[in-house]
């Protein structure tokens, strides 16, 4: 018993007290601040619009159809995509856009694909950014140079669509913050 003759096993809260943080004032039930802090006190829908915030995909590619297989695909599944044709144009869009993922053809008309992604992995900005070079060619030399010049990863045309989308979602989840905290946002 306390001195104003409440129990000391009283299941009411303290009025002061913080919501517990399973409650819906917290983050994933886990995070020490309320949501209204952490959020800035955006109402929930401007939130909501914020969380889901699609991802962004760079696509370097030359051939036209092979640009809209993959902006169709993609832009289906929820993400945004950013496209050039060139490149050397890969670097400066990629610091201006800021891309989840770079889908980064060989075969290029400007400078080869691996020159492209020589240049990324060189820039401070641009490097934590992911490489999948998408292309043609078949010959294990050719991979093995592909990789060496800074792509992450390597994907064959004709793309198989199911594994292609699963590989570009492991490269755009949880990718994103680490990329943007490198780029200083
Ligand atoms: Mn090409």
């Amino acid at each position: 018993m306390l001195s104003n003759g409440v129990p000391e096993s009283d299941p009411r809260p303290a009025p002061l007290s913080l919501p517990a943080r399973s409650g819906p004032g917290y983050m994933n039930g886990a995070n020490p601040e309320p949501a209204s802090v952490l959020d800035g006190g955006l109402p929930p829908r401007k939130l909501n619009a914020l969380r889901s915030e699609p991802k962004r995909i760079l696509i370097v590619e030359d051939n036209e159809l092979s640009l809209k297989l993959l902006k169709d695909i993609l832009e289906f599944h929820g993400y945004t995509i950013i496209s050039t044709n060139l490149g050397a144009a890969a670097l400066d869009l990629a610091r201006e856009h800021r891309p989840h993922l770079i889908l980064l053809d060989i075969q290029l008309p400007d400078i080869p694909g691996t020159e492209a992604a020589g240049r990324l992995k060189a820039d401070e900005q641009a490097r934590a950014i992911p490489i999948v070079a998408v292309t043609a060619f078949a010959m294990s030399g050719d991979r093995a140079k592909i990789l060496d010049s800074g792509c992450d990863d390597y994907v064959s045309k004709p793309i198989h669509i199911l594994d292609f989308l699963a590989l570009v979602e492991r490269y755009t989840k949880g990718a994103a913050t680490h990329a943007e905290a490198l780029a200083g946002s």
